[in-house]
């Protein structure tokens, strides 16, 4: 390999390994859904049994009507029916804590105003297409250091919710 060959390779390994850097992880990855009627809380997951606890991770291990994992399934009509299965761990389930709930609109990847994110890709399949809803989520979520704080109402002052897409 002459020395510009070398270069040519090397430019190309960097610029390679940058675009696999930016590039952005496809929705149906990291679960992203889009349920409008929910902040993603225990307390609205069918996994939920009163008082705090959840059936994922058996009768000894506590959760909170706050709390939230990445097993998280919207609806409380069946909640208390699901026996307990006690296979994993909060740890495992990555299970966190936010006394106003998750979704996009308190996540630190989201752009409040593109309405994208910075880890996942808006335009590949999935529930939303073309755009981030503020109130989806995903198993990806990280607290925002302000928005993470605030409520449901007070997010709506800032934010304006467009049409979700299907
Ligand atoms: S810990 Fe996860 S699976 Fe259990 S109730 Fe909460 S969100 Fe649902
Ligand atoms: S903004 Fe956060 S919760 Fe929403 S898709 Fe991106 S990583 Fe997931």
């Amino acid at each position: 390999m002459n020395l510009d060959t070398r270069l040519l390779h090397t430019v190309t390994h960097v610029l390679t390994e940058s675009e696999s850097e930016t590039k952005k992880i496809p929705k149906q990855v990291v679960l992203y859904i889009l349920d409008q009627a929910t902040e993603y809380k225990c307390g609205e997951c069918i996994y939920f049994k009163t008082p705090n606890r959840c059936s994922v991770f058996g009768p000894d291990a506590e959760v909170k009507a706050h709390g939230g994992c990445n097993f998280y399934i919207q609806g409380t009509r069946m909640q208390g029916e699901i026996p307990w299965l006690g296979h994993i761990t909060k740890e495992q389930a990555g299970y966190v804590e936010n006394a106003n709930g998750f979704s996009c609109k308190r996540c630190e990847y989201f752009d409040t105003k593109a309405f994208k994110c910075a880890k996942v890709d808006e335009t590949s399949k999935g529930d939303t297409p073309g755009m981030i809803h503020p109130n989806a989520c995903c198993n990806h979520w990280e607290a925002d250091d302000d928005r993470a704080k605030l409520s449901t109402s007070e997010l709506r002052t800032q934010i304006s919710v467009p049409s979700p897409k299907r």
